[in-house]
């Protein structure tokens, strides 16, 4: 099971709410920045959705600019490993040490965006995690936690938006129906640097806009 996150995010609520249970859904993409990122970043400023960005090190080190607009625009930047290495393919030192790299680059998105870096940044760890993975007990030594999801849609793969966005609003409403949030996990990137054309298309369904 994963470890997912309970509090939710509450999208912002102005002249145009959310039109998808405003205060049940909190939106997150991982694998990025990448070449959709900015679209994406478009269709959630139209919303005036915020999401939070599990990113890696390894693009923001090339694209810092478009992590800085993130927080220009009031979302929340996360720590999603600098290389995406699976788990078991790196020493626990190694592990930290690209937490500690991916955390330095997400500092300064935050300096260079002129905010105050939060004392703690988010982290969810590529694939997610299973009891008994090791990769816990860097956590643990990092004083950390891991930051997880309600619903994985595979936007990762060939799929149209229309049916992606389907499924991410019936997962929302199942979450409703239980009296829980929606975390739902997206992907505005990948570690190889690919589009993400159908996840965006996917959120201005969901989101209307
Ligand atoms: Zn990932």
């Amino acid at each position: 099971m994963h470890d997912a996150r309970t509090a939710a995010r509450l999208p912002v609520q102005a002249d145009r709410p959310c039109p998808i249970h405003p205060l049940a859904m909190q939106l997150t993409f991982d694998d990025g920045p990448g070449p959709s990122t900015r679209a994406l970043l478009d269709a959630l400023a139209t919303a005036r959705c915020p999401a939070t960005f599990f990113a890696l090190g390894c693009h923001l080190r090339t694209d810092l600019a478009v992590a800085v607009r993130m927080l220009h625009e009031g979302h929340t930047l996360g720590n999603h490993t600098f290389s995406h290495a699976p788990a078991g393919a790196l020493s626990i030192d190694a592990l930290i040490d690209e937490i500690h790299r991916t955390d330095r680059l997400i500092r300064a998105a935050y300096r260079t965006a002129d905010l105050r870096p939060p004392d703690s940044i988010p982290l969810r760890l590529p694939y997610g995690v299973r009891p008994g993975d090791r990769r816990l007990s860097a956590l643990r030594q990092l004083g950390r936690s891991h930051v997880g999801w309600t619903g994985l849609f595979e936007d990762w793969l060939t799929r149209p938006a229309a049916q992606l966005a389907t499924s991410m609003r019936r997962h929302i409403v199942e979450q409703r129906a239980r009296g829980e949030a929606a975390t739902l996990c997206l992907h505005d990137g990948s570690p190889r640097g690919e589009t993400r054309d159908a996840t965006v298309q996917a959120v201005r369904l969901l989101l209307q806009v």
